[in-house]
């Protein structure tokens, strides 16, 4: 859907860190999501799109 692996692995990550109940594990994910979104060409382009839908 999104296109991008690495935006993926992070999310799979964070769900399988919740399921654990590792909440410190989920919080990381999703920071390191954050962080690779700013250099992410196709998250950014997904974003703007739901946007421009609007
Ligand atoms: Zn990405």
């Amino acid at each position: 859907m999104s296109g991008c692996v690495e935006c993926v692995r992070w999310r799979e990550r964070e769900e399988r860190a919740r399921r654990r109940g590792d909440h410190s594990g989920a919080v990381d994910c999703r920071v390191l999501l954050r962080r690779h979104r700013a250099v992410c060409s196709v998250g950014r382009a997904v974003a703007e799109r739901r946007r421009g839908e609007r």
